[in-house]
Order: C-alpha cells, then structure tokens, then sequence
C-alpha cells in the first residue's frame, strides 16, 4: 500500500476557470465523477488518450452516495475484474477498506464474494490521489449543460456524431472526439422526504441540468426511462445500544480486493465490527400509519428489487422480522450507516420507526434518508463497446445505464473509457465476452436485454461461474488488458506474468508427483476432492468447455447494425423483425438472448450471417 501524495496541489490543479485550461480539444471528455466517471477517465488516459473529467464538484469525485462498503456476491468479482484491468477501485478499497470478509465463504470459491466496509472520507481521498497521479488526465470542476452533436447524415437518418461539450457557466465549449456521460443519479433527478419533493441527484447536489436531458431526448431520440432509488438516514453512533444488537466481526485476516496488494492499509486487529439487529412488528406498524405521508413509494417507477426500502419490505412481507446492519461509515466517523432501513418517510416519522428497534430506542438521526428519481438512457441503445450506436463517439456508463451499484458503475466506466479513447485514437473497439468475464455478462445484459429496474450484479447471472472467480480474474483478463486493450501498466503485467509462471511450474510439479489417495488428501486437505466427487465434476467439466466454445464462435459471427431487418430475405416473423430491428444484436450470440428470439429465427440468422460474414 503506497503513501498518497498531497491532496492540496489537486485542489490547485483543477481550480482554475474553463476559459484557463491548457487547451480546448481533448480526445475524450468524461461528464461525471462518481463510479463510473472516475475509472473511465483513468481508463482513457491509461489507454493513451488526452482525457478531460469535467464534474459538479471536485470534493465530491469518489464521493459514496449511500452504503460505504464495496463488494459482496457478484459485485466483488467486478471488482475483482475492474483490478485486473488496471481500474482504481479494487485500491481504493484496500486502502479504505476498515471491515473485510470473504462472503458465502462456505461454498465454493466460484461464488465467494470479497466485501468491505469502507471509511468514506479514505475512498475519496484514494480516488482523488490516484487521478491526479495520471499522466493526460486533466480535471475540471464545471456543470456540463449540453452536448455538442453534428447533424444527422443525410445517408444514414438519425446518425450523429459527438464533438463536444458545453459548459452551463460562462458559455463555455469544448471539443472532443469522444465523451462519455456518467451522470449517475442526477439526469433530472429528484429528491424525495415525505410529501416533499425537490429538484436534486443526492443529497446537497443539484441535478444535471436540463440542457442535457434536452440534447438526448429531443436531439438524439434516445430512449428515456425513469428508476428509483433510495437511502437510509444516518445514526449517532453514541445513541445506539449496542448490546441490544448482534456483534459480527470481520475476517481475521483481511484479504485485499487488488491482485498488486499483499495486504491491506487496515491493520488485522485495527478492523471495525459491524452489528446485526432485527425489526419489531412496530415498524410495519409506523410505515403502514404514515403511508399517505410519503409521496416517494405511493409511485410505481421501479425502485431496486434487490436493495429495497423498508416501506416495500414490509409492504411485500408482512408480519416478517427483517435484518437491519449497523455498519461503520469511518475510523473517525461518530455515524452508523443502518443498512435495510432505505426509507422516504417525513423525518419525524423515520425517528419513531427507527427508535421501534430496541438497539435504536434512544437514537438520534443526523441526515434523514430519502430517495431519489432519475432519468436513465435504456441501454439497448448501445454497442457492447457502451457506444451509443445512433451517435459516433458517444459512451454512456454507469447508473443512466439503469444499473444500480458502485461496482456495476466502475466496470462499466473502465470499460466505455477504453472504448471512448480507441473511438478517439482510431483504434477499433473492444469487446468483454460472457464467457470470460462478469463485465461482459454485465454488458451484455445491458446491451441486449435492457432493463425494467436498477440491474445488480449476481453470480446467477453468470452461465460460466465456475470459470470466472474472483481469484483468476487477473489470469482472465491482464494480458489482454495488456496488449489487446491497451489499459493496463507495465508494473502489473508482470506482476500477472510472475503468478502465471508460478502456477505453471507447480502444476508441472504436479503432474509427475504419483501419490495414493489417501496420501494426497493428506498432503492438501482443502485443495483436493474425493475421487468420486472429481470423477462426477470431469463431464461437467467438459460439457462447460463446450458451452464456452458453442458460445465464442457465435459471439465471433457478427450481425451488422445497419441491416434493414423489415425487408431480410429471410422467414422470420414480424414480431421477430421488430424485436431485432429494435435491440440490433451485434452478434448472433447476443441475438440468442434477446427475449422473444424463437431458435427457428436464430437459424435463419445463422444462414445470412454464414452468407454475408
Ligand atoms: P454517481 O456516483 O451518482 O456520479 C455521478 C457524477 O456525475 C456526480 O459526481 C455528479 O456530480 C456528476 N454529474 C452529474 N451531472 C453532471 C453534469 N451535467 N456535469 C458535470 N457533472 C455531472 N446503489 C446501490 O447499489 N444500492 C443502493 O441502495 C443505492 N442507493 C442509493 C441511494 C441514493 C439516494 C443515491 C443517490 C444512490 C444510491 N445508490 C445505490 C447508487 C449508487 O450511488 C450508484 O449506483 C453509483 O454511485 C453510480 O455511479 P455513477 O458513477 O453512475 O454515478
């Protein structure tokens, strides 16, 4: 774990005004500098692109909008993978990481989700650090207003191409070959608390202005949809009995989220535990009392199935006592973050719901929860390079991809960054498949699928989890980041190198090694199965080697984006049509997943790409 250096010369570095910037064309400008913002300009600059990151507030870059921890099931692997190509928060949190364990840690290590609990303030310091540390990354605080877009080509309706952004103070513009747009939670967002309502991305923040809402609704016919999301408020830690709650320490040996790190900055015994505690059947009480208070859960936009309020939790399930964790937010923090209690309510009431939990009778609230409205761009609009396909040099990641996450935010702006910086070098774009990483299941989801509520990340969604751990992530995807992707440094490529080789030679040392059963179950408890059991494993093994095969030659048969699907001289249904001409799969693997795609229908795909490709 390396010193940071001195945040103050970042402050002067990004303090100057638009019009002072060295110069007034980069290659790629990234709005936004939450999640995805943060790792796609890293990317950008990494892959050889003069990179411009233009945000609200530069306090904010890195900022935690709601739970401080990183990781879990699924969500650890991204971040596994983020590391793997280089991206900043798999460090970050080792560097802030104040809780860690290895979650579902008695099945197997496919589906072992890394997960720590963070110090807010260390987060955004090790993001702020690691920016300013980036050669061709220059940052600006500013408030992007409009994009700046040519006409559509005469030959090809609807086709735009980007050039740029405009700043809302002083008028301001600027030109790029690419931009990437992460505007999160604050594409017209709106705050929600009680029957009140105000326009907002988060707590203290106003929202992206409505210039760019404009520029993508009217000027780029881009698909809009509205999410909701939501927070829990904030506790003293001191008014909390914690005795009346469950002590859950962290692992004893923390184990670091970055492939580089031996060790985290958070010494073993330094680990802050977190509490467990339960609702009491007077919270359902209090939420069904002061449901014609709250404005925010009598709409039906679509908040996030897997991370609900307590309001749905109780509505969906009554009669149930739910889990509530009281989670640090800080080594100096005198706040707890009680995760499960999301709620929307007035403040008043969110004091008397929280104060029906024995460990919170006395408890104090510093900043209510509340909830937030957004728009998002559905993705299917987009290339699985994140481009979207009606608009040349243009990338979107993150939340306006209605995802919902810091992790499924991260990945996606690596990876729409490395692309906006190809698109701008005229190198050609690259692409993650599912069978080698979860970014490419992401993405893919994203891409062929679209969403109907915030997209989170599971191990389900993963047909090839066996393949894709978290602890090979570096053995996936390094050496590709290295020399296909162009994002990923010197330093570990070989630090990748030196493990590949290693495990290498021990296999080789394995294979000659003849030993009895009995004996080699002696010698390596937890690393060897009964025989039985890795003879029952073999076929299933292969079945998946074949699975992974099937599906990388039909990702390798590509569909192109301009075919007319209406008049394809092929049988296909209208409906068939429709659907395809919609989405526009980039491939026939990506046209296998789309719902409503009939196996006939993939035949006949299969025969024109064989014919045309
Ligand atoms: P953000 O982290 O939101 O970053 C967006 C950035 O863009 C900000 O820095 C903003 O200042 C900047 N920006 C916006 N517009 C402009 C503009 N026009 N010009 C310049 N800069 C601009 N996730 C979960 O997984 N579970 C939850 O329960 C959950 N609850 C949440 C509750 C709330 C209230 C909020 C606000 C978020 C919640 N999240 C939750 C979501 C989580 O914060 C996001 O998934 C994650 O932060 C998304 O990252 P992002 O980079 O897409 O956007």
């Amino acid at each position: 774990i390396k010193k940071l250096p001195p945040l103050q010369s970042f402050q002067l570095l990004v303090s100057r005004p638009a019009s002072h910037l060295a110069r007034q064309q980069y290659d790629v400008i990234v709005v936004g500098g939450g999640h995805a913002g943060t790792e796609a300009a890293a990317a950008a600059a990494r892959v050889g692109a003069e990179t411009l990151l233009v945000t609200q507030k530069i306090h904010t870059i890195g900022a935690l909008s709601c739970n401080p921890s990183l990781g879990g099931v699924g969500k650890g692997q991204l971040v596994k993978e983020v590391d793997a190509l280089d991206g900043l928060c798999g460090r970050a949190g080792d560097w802030a990481g104040i809780h860690f364990s290895i979650l579902n840690r008695r099945k197997g290590p496919a589906v072992w989700g890394p997960r720590a609990q963070l110090d807010r303030q260390r987060y955004r310091e090790f993001i702020q650090s690691e920016l300013l540390g980036t050669p061709r990354l220059t940052v600006l605080e500013g408030s992007v207003e409009e994009l700046l877009v040519t006409e559509p080509n005469p030959e090809k309706p609807g086709h735009h191409r980007v050039t740029g952004i405009r700043l809302a103070n002083g008028n301001h513009s600027i030109s790029a070959s690419s931009v990437v747009l992460t505007t999160g939670t604050f594409l017209s967002g709106s705050l929600f608390m009680g029957q009140t309502t105000s326009p907002g991305g988060r707590i203290g923040d106003a929202p992206s202005s409505a210039g760019l809402s404009h520029t993508l609704r009217e000027r780029l016919g881009l698909r809009i949809g509205r999410l909701r999301t939501g927070t829990p408020p904030r506790i003293v830690k001191d008014s909390v009995d914690l005795s009346q709650a469950k002590l859950h320490p962290p692992d004893r040996h923390p184990t670091p989220f970055s492939f580089l790190n031996k060790n985290t900055r958070c010494k073993p015994e330094d680990q802050l535990p977190c509490y467990l505690t339960f609702t009491t059947p007077g919270v359902e009480r209090v939420v069904r009392e002061s449901l014609h208070l709250n404005c925010h859960i009598q709409q039906d936009t679509k908040g996030p199935r897997y991370c609900p309020s307590i309001e749905s939790r109780v509505l969906r399930f009554p009669g149930r006592r739910h889990q509530v964790w009281l989670e640090p937010e800080g080594v100096t923090s005198d706040l707890l973050y009680p995760q499960g209690l999301s709620m929307t309510m007035p403040p008043d009431v969110q004091l008397r719901l929280i104060r029906e939990i024995p460990a919170m009778h006395r408890a104090e609230i510093r900043t209510p929860g509340y909830g937030v409205q957004y728009d998002f761009v559905c993705p299917t609009q987009l290339s699985p390079a994140l481009q979207v396909k009606s608009t040349q040099g243009l990338f979107l990641a993150g939340q306006i991809n209605g995802t919902t996450g810091y992790e499924e935010a991260a990945a996606q702006g690596l990876w729409a960054g490395v692309n906006a910086a190809r698109w701008a070098l005229s190198m050609s774009p690259v692409i993650l498949s599912r069978t080698e990483s979860y970014i490419g299941v992401l993405i893919d989801d994203l891409v062929t699928r679209g969403v109907t509520e915030p997209y989170r990340m599971f191990t389900s969604r993963a047909e090839f989890r066996t393949a894709l751990r978290p602890d090979n992530a570096d053995l996936r995807l390094t050496l590709k980041g290295r020399y296909k992707v162009g994002c990923v440094s010197s330093l570990r490529y070989q630090e990748t190198v030196r493990v590949k080789d290693n495990l290498q030679e021990v296999l080789e040392a394995l294979q000659t090694l003849v030993l009895s059963t009995p004996s080699w179950r002696k010698k390596m408890p937890n690393i060897l199965m009964s025989e039985n059991k890795s003879r029952s494993l073999r076929p299933l093994c292969d079945l998946q080697k074949k699975d992974i095969e099937r599906i990388q030659k039909e990702e390798n048969m590509s569909l192109p984006l301009d075919i007319d699907y209406f008049s394809l001289p092929v049988s296909l249904s209208q409906e068939v049509r429709e659907i395809l001409d919609r989405v526009r799969p980039s491939t026939l693997g990506a046209a296998t997943r789309l719902e409503g795609i009939t196996p006939a229908a993939i035949a006949h795909l299969l025969n024109y790409a064989r014919h045309t490709g």
